[in-house]
């Protein structure tokens, strides 16, 4: 089965997260456990967790939920006090997670920031990983794919897979598919032949197993321009042949589809449309 929802509010509290998701009809839902532009936050209380867990119960389960860090992290940082700063943060937002009952952490790898190589920064993200990973217990760390836009890293299936390959815990790192970020980073999802190509392509590198979310958005940036501006779903240059392929597609069952789409007050339909295509 499909769960499908968005990356909601939760401006007020983590407990407003569930709810703003049930207004628009989800399934599923993605949240920030703190404010992202932010590198402290308050420790969430126990009210705060308590109130969270109320509003999921009996309609989101944790893997239905994929909470989002913060965009300040670069765990591939070159520097070592940038780096340790990153770190620290994420091992934070790991432990939130753990507090609220969820299962994974969706982050973006990492930039190399043009101080290092692309093989040192991912050598430095699958640290990170490992750091936090033996730190934390249930959570898993989900490598988000990305557009390749500046120096991030991850925007080949390669780069993700070989970031697993020096994880030493496998069975709690997962992979997150943005498909505005596949697209321009050079994946084609414009056609059915074209989605099974990719889609083929990351379960022969990197392999479905570890996949365990998607983000649903459509470009407002042409193939392979390594930009990352989404759009909602059918307005951009994927259109909604990638949508229609994906909801009639097994292997993204039973992860959470979360639509990252730039306006929300379209949400519920966008949710409909995508249900209409199962
Ligand atoms: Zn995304
Ligand atoms: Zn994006």
């Amino acid at each position: 089965m499909k769960t499908i929802g968005a990356h909601v509010s939760a401006s007020g509290g983590v407990k407003n997260a569930p709810e703003n998701a049930k207004a628009i009809g989800a399934d599923a839902f993605a949240l920030f456990t703190k404010n992202q532009r932010q590198w402290k936050s308050a420790p969430l209380s126990e009210e705060d967790i308590a109130a969270f867990k109320k509003n999921c119960a009996g309609q989101f389960a944790p893997e239905q939920i994929l909470p989002h860090d913060s965009y300040l992290i670069n765990l591939g940082h070159p520097e070592a006090d940038a780096l340790k700063k990153s770190r620290d943060a994420f091992l934070d937002e790991m432990k939130r997670c753990e507090q609220l009952g969820l299962d994974r952490l969706n982050f973006h790898p990492g930039s190399h920031l043009k101080k290092c190589t692309e093989d040192e920064c991912i050598a430095t993200i699958a640290e990170s990983i490992n750091l936090v990973l033996a730190e934390t217990t249930g959570v898993s760390a989900v490598i988000e794919n990305t557009a390749g836009q500046g120096s991030n890293m991850g925007y080949r299936f390669e780069q993700i897979a070989a970031m697993i390959e020096q994880v030493e815990d496998q069975s709690r790192v997962g992979v997150c598919i943005d498909t505005c970020h596949s697209f321009t980073s050079g994946y084609d999802l414009r056609t059915p032949e074209a989605c099974k190509e990719t889609f083929d392509r990351f379960g022969d590198i990197i392999g479905f197993d570890y996949l365990m979310g998607m983000h649903l958005n459509d470009s407002k940036k042409d193939l392979g321009t390594r930009v990352d501006r989404h759009h909602s779903l059918g307005e951009g240059f994927i259109g909604l042949d990638c949508f229609r392929y994906i909801m009639a597609d097994e292997r993204f069952n039973n992860i959470p589809l979360i639509l990252e789409t730039p306006n929300p007050a379209i949400w519920a339909d966008e949710i409909k449309l995508l249900r209409s295509f199962e």
